[in-house]
């Protein structure tokens, strides 16, 4: 049960006066459903305004505050256009205030002519008059906040305005509870860190870095702290220990020997599973490293061992492919392996159903619908989780409490994290790395084009089909609703459809399942030639035969997931290339990036760059953020205060594993605040 100190925090924004429908629907917009998620919604920066007392002293584009009296306001007679207010400083000047739609009605009596006004905002001009639009305060003369030139600015949704996300924060502030302190008293007093509340308080009205600090670290802190009780959890519990007799193994066909980084994982996995305790692992692996063939070396054991094994995919996509992979390299071994999705019903699905009750199906492929509790296993030992990264760990949770005894656990991800998020995100496991490729893998040939030369790309791709190779063309994102410069992938299927008829497919996250997976298959098969794509295709789809990449508007990627992208080509023997589109104009750290990629296919050297490009404060265009589990702490601040977290909540679990004395309780507060639940979740053990 959440402690009830904190039960002021987790009401819901209605409580807040002045929220009515209106302004819940932007707030909900940008997340914030809570009076703790309006506490911890920081500023975005701060604007530091300069009072002046005339127009001539205050320079176009500066944020002021000045005092000005209404002469005149001025309603557009055709009823639409902006409002405008002018109005005079001391000296005599004028300036427009300009009001658009709704707001207009509050510049009515906001501004009564001859009355004198304090207003703020940022002045600029309109044709030859100066204007101030949406001035950002309209006071009376004496009011409080004049004196409070530095300002907070808030990420804002339609419908909401700064003064009215700073005062809803205010109202926060005042229901902030005084919480007992988590940190160790050494630390805080090394970091010259202030109380929780105060941090808060602090972190909306300063630029200080500290305040910020503090609160970074405590999440950090919640998360690490969470993973470690996950992992002691894990420790005390029961398992299946698995101790396979060689025969299946001895009977596979593989048409390559092992690498010696996938000799070394099956050599940690195959130890894990002897012991009591079930396993916790996580293996790391470039793309195209390897992982399914160690995934399947794990599997064997379990049905070696009399038990069964279960792989589970993110994608409808991805789980038919392992089948088909695992069933044809089991075919030898006599192992019987089903696949089971959401799609499938009827007779189909009772059959396998049956089978992995009464134990005759000893692996199962699939996605979360094999966890269904519908789905009763006879006995499963082993869970696979195929690109862990798609997973959330409460998520991974719920799957490894199934059953009486714990199954033991091997998440996969494709995903190179540099080592300081591999802590913060997988901290609870034991990792493995494929940090060797298999012999033989052609270098990609990386190059940048321009967007302009798009016709000439088009052609380049239309004699590499020609040639009877087949190609992928990755967009950036599906019907995009800012900005038309997002080239839609709808769009330019449609354009390459002209060109290549029926060799082209489409495929992106809003197709119907069947349509997918037809395009999929016939993508698959060889019949298409040329697959357009949304990032869909980022995840685990192997079709050798392809050999050409072409990426639109590469610049808007982060490097991680262009080496995932580029990593679905240069799987065969034949050599492979990748065409980087890029915008007319590129940042220095985008531009750094395309060379980055140009340079080198090692994944884990990628995320390391990446890591400190993104760490440079660059906001990325699309889908940047969740690869991190954190809403506060920056990458910058990961990378500094994790190690030191992660150290504090060792030392606190040391001395304290249950969290039953002061410095416990304060803890459990701070894991429900961070909504880190599931790790106290792990003290009622489970
Ligand atoms: P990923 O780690 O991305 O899941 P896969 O398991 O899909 O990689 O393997 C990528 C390709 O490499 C597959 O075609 C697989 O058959 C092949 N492969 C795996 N291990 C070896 C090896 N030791 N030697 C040669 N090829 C291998
Ligand atoms: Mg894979």
């Amino acid at each position: 049960m959440r402690p009830e100190v904190l039960n002021s925090l987790f009401a819901e924004v209605d409580s807040f006066d002045g929220v009515g429908p209106k302004v819940k629907k932007p707030l909900d917009k940008l997340g914030l459903t809570r009076v703790r998620d309006v506490l911890l919604h920081l500023p975005e920066r701060f604007v530091t305004r300069r009072a002046v007392t005339s127009l001539d002293d205050a320079g176009e584009g500066e944020q002021i505050v000045l005092a000005l009296t209404p002469v005149e306001h001025r309603v557009n007679r055709s009823g639409r256009g902006p409002y405008r207010v002018l109005a005079q400083d001391e000296s005599g000047n004028i300036c427009a205030l300009t009001y658009f739609g709704r707001a207009s009605f509050t510049a009515k009596k906001l501004l009564p002519v001859g009355e004198k006004r304090w207003v703020a905002g940022r002045l600029d001009r309109y044709g030859d008059m100066l204007q101030i639009v949406h001035p950002d305060h309209v006071l009376a003369e004496g009011s409080e906040t004049l004196g409070r030139l530095t300002e907070p600015v808030y990420a804002l949704s339609e419908g909401l305005t700064q003064p009215k996300v700073a005062a809803l924060v205010e109202q926060a502030i005042t229901r902030s509870p005084d919480l007992p302190e988590w940190i160790e008293p050494s630390q805080l007093a090394q970091e010259g860190w202030p109380s929780w509340v105060e941090a808060i308080r602090q972190a909306h009205k300063s630029e200080n870095p500290a305040y910020r600090d503090r609160l970074a670290y405590d999440e950090l802190l919640a998360n690490s702290l969470a993973l470690l009780l996950v992992r002691a959890d894990n420790r005390a519990r029961k398992g299946q220990p698995l101790k396979g007799d060689g025969s299946m193994r001895a009977r596979l066909q593989l048409p390559f020997p092992l690498t010696r980084a996938q000799t070394r994982s099956i050599g940690e996995i195959e130890g894990d599973l002897q012991q009591d305790a079930p396993m916790l692992r996580l293996l790391q692996g470039d793309v195209g490293a390897g992982k399914t063939v160690v995934a399947l070396e794990a599997m064997l054991i379990a049905v070696e061992a009399g038990a069964q094994a279960a792989l589970l995919a993110p994608t409808e996509i991805l789980a038919r492919q392992h089948f088909e992979t695992l069933r044809s390299l089991l075919a030898p071994t006599g192992a019987e392996v089903a696949l089971l999705t959401g799609r499938d019903k009827g007779k189909a699905r009772e059959s396998i159903l049956m089978g992995l009750m009464d134990g005759t199906i000893q692996m199962v492929v699939g996605t979360h619908a094999i966890f269904q509790d519908t789905v009763q296993y006879r006995n499963l030992a082993l869970v696979v989780i195929d690109e862990q990264h798609r997973f959330g760990v409460a998520q991974r949770l719920m799957l490894a409490g199934k059953g009486k005894r714990t199954p033991h656990t091997l998440a996969m991800t494709a995903t190179p994290i540099p080592r300081t998020l591999t802590l913060a995100q997988y901290g609870e496991m034991d990792v493995s790395r494929l940090d060797e490729m298999p012999p033989g893998r052609q270098a990609i040939d990386t190059r940048v084009v321009t967007q302009e030369r798009l016709a000439d790309v088009i052609e380049a791709v239309g004699r590499h089909m020609a040639a009877g190779q087949q190609a992928y063309w990755v967009c950036p994102m599906v019907r995009e609703s800012e900005g038309d410069d997002i080239a839609a992938a709808e769009a330019r299927f449609a354009a390459v459809r002209e060109r290549f008829g029926d060799a082209a497919v489409l495929v992106h996250g809003q197709l119907k399942p069947e349509l997918k997976d037809a395009a999929m298959e016939r993508f698959a098969c060889g019949e298409a030639k040329l697959l357009v794509a949304t990032t869909v295709i980022e995840v685990g789809v192997d079709v050798p035969a392809s050999t050409l990449m072409v990426i639109e508007q590469a610049e808007r990627f982060g490097l991680a997931q262009l080496h995932q992208l580029r990593g679905r080509v240069g799987r065969g023997s034949e050599k492979s290339t990748c065409l980087l589109l890029r915008g007319p104009t590129l940042s220095e750290t985008a531009r750094e990036r395309l060379a980055l990629m140009r340079q080198t296919q090692d994944g884990f050297l990628l995320a390391e760059e990446d890591l400190r490009l993104r760490g440079g404060g660059e906001l990325l265009g699309t889908r940047q953020s969740g690869d991190t589990p954190f809403n506060l702490a920056t990458l910058e601040q990961i990378t500094r205060l994790l190690p030191l977290a992660h150290d504090d909540a060792r030392l606190l679990m040391e001395r304290d594993g249950g969290l039953t004395g002061p410095r416990g309780d304060a803890a459990r507060i701070l894991l429900y605040l961070f909504e880190r639940d599931w790790g106290v979740q792990m003290l009622r053990g489970g």
